[in-house]
């Protein structure tokens, strides 16, 4: 039900991580994304998924704000249960969501969840390090110059520079990547992977991207758009990614996410009916609901939609489907029918697209900047030198870790929004305070982290904030008009 937001974005975030480097260095966690087209892509290929995916959710000791707001929220919750025990007698008695939830991360939990917060900052500032590293030491030059050894072609530089690049990125960044996305998942018992499965699925990544993604051509299409227009090639390439972006949102369900899982149609046809029938009320013309088997990978749960048109798609990991009740997951189908009504595929792109001017045009900026100062030593006084991939490379990661929180802000409220069409649309507020905590504890996240690591990491609302809302959000009791479902 994290589901993110914006598939276009996400598809954004892989071309923009296919430019510098495939496997690259700064690997964000590597747990269950939440929805989005591409979303296989961008797990395993993007070296900045990190600060798209959802579940990083990662966080820190988030006593300081909850010590305040809890008292709230368990008055809060304490006036909605004495409400519903004066309209219904002989209810069961009222179940304590709140300190489930808190027993639920439990310090073991904190600890991993604390690791991961820790990752998600290191990760962009070792990979900014490793490529100053390539920099400064004047391996990029050296690489450079065997690259150019090898022909006369822009082609050619290219495709020799990044296989020598790529070898020496996945080489500085294996510890960091083999640590967050398998050491610590197995640790605290999210993966039941092979060593030999991981890295399997490392390699499909790795060759996705620079075959069937078009690493290449990308990059060849780079560095010429820079060659013949040094001061607007970052207005060029900000419009020439929206069509990728479109691509991305369109074709990642139907290619990419194959490559990684199999997906069916759901197999339950009384839960199929149900969620159809959900459909209907929500008036979304019936489509198929997929499983995907996503347990070979992981213990987390999650569902998505994504695509539009034909590959348009409700898709429940198997996770999911066995680790909750049918009335959970009818509202995680209905919050993914919100993000479908509310149109978030369509305003994602849009975000994606206005994104991808500032990131290319700030990214410009820098690396401009830098190597006015810094070029000497690195030996290029031209962008549109192949040695210069580094240097791209790390403004392009600054500038996404630099602006990760207003994406993130865009992408929790288009979440929230989604929670209050799934309540709206199920009215099972139980079932979804159910869900919340369940969800919580499976995917080990802080549920009331410190507002500052939810500002800087948190692509949904904490789970706390969530169940919240689950508990006191019912404006139809009152005969209150709905905000969303209309
Ligand atoms: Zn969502």
């Amino acid at each position: 039900m994290k589901l993110a937001v914006s598939p276009g974005f996400r598809a954004l975030l892989v071309i923009l991580a296919l430019l510098p480097a495939p496997r690259a260095l700064a690997r964000g966690d590597g747990g269950a994304v939440d929805g989005v087209s591409a979303e296989a892509a961008a797990d395993t290929i993007a070296p900045f998924d990190a600060q798209v995916t959802d579940n990083q959710r990662a966080d820190t000791t988030a006593a300081d704000s909850a010590a305040v707001d809890s008292a709230v929220l368990v008055a809060q919750v304490a006036d909605s249960v004495a409400a519903d025990s004066a309209v219904a007698p002989v209810a069961t008695p009222p179940r304590d969501y709140w300190g489930e939830l808190r027993a639920n991360f439990t310090p073991e939990n904190r600890t991993y969840s604390d690791i991961k917060t820790v990752l998600r900052f290191i990760g962009p500032l070792y990979g900014t390090l490793a490529g100053l590293l390539v920099l400064f030491s004047g391996l990029s030059a050296n690489l450079r110059d065997v690259a150019h050894g090898m022909g006369r072609s822009r082609w050619v530089r290219v495709v020799v520079y990044l296989a020598l690049f790529t070898g020496v990125t996945f080489v500085l960044s294996f510890p960091l990547t083999w640590y967050d996305g398998f050491a610590i998942e197995h640790q605290y018992g999210l993966s039941g992977q092979s060593l030999g499965q991981w890295m399997t699925e490392q390699g499909k990544a790795a060759a996705l991207g620079l075959f069937v993604l078009g690493v290449i051509p990308i990059l060849w299409l780079i560095y010429t758009t820079i060659a013949r227009s040094p001061r607007a090639w970052w207005l060029w390439l900000g419009l020439g990614s929206l069509p990728f972006i479109v691509a991305g949102t369109l074709l990642g369900p139907l290619v990419v996410d194959p490559v990684f899982n199999r997906f069916a149609p759901l197999e339950n046809q009384q839960l199929k009916a149900r969620i159809l029938d959900l459909a209907a009320r929500a008036h979304i013309p019936g489509r198929n609901v997929f499983q995907v088997d996503k347990s070979r990978q992981t213990n987390r749960y999650n569902a998505y939609v994504n695509g539009f048109g034909v590959s348009q798609r409700i898709v429940l990991w198997d996770t999911t489907l066995k680790g909750m009740s049918e009335d959970e997951i009818l509202f995680v189908v209905g919050h993914e029918m919100g993000h479908y009504k509310l149109g978030h595929i369509w305003t994602g792109m849009l975000f994606a697209s206005a994104f991808s001017l500032v990131v290319f045009f700030l990214a410009a900026l820098i690396s401009g900047w830098a190597m006015r100062r810094f070029g000497r030593w690195w030996g290029f006084s031209r962008l549109d030198d192949v040695a210069s991939l580094p240097l791209l490379y790390v403004a392009v990661s600054l500038v996404l870790f630099v602006t990760q929180p207003a994406v993130h802000a865009f992408s929790r409220r288009q979440e929230t929004e989604a929670d209050l069409y799934g309540l709206e649309l199920t009215h099972d507020n139980d079932a979804a305070a159910r869900a919340f905590v369940k969800l919580a504890a499976q995917n080990k996240t802080n549920p009331e982290p410190s507002p500052f690591v939810k500002w800087a990491l948190f692509s949904h609302p904490p789970d706390g904030e969530r169940l919240r809302l689950a508990l006191t959000y019912r404006p139809w009791e009152e005969g209150g008009p709905n905000r969303y479902l209309k």
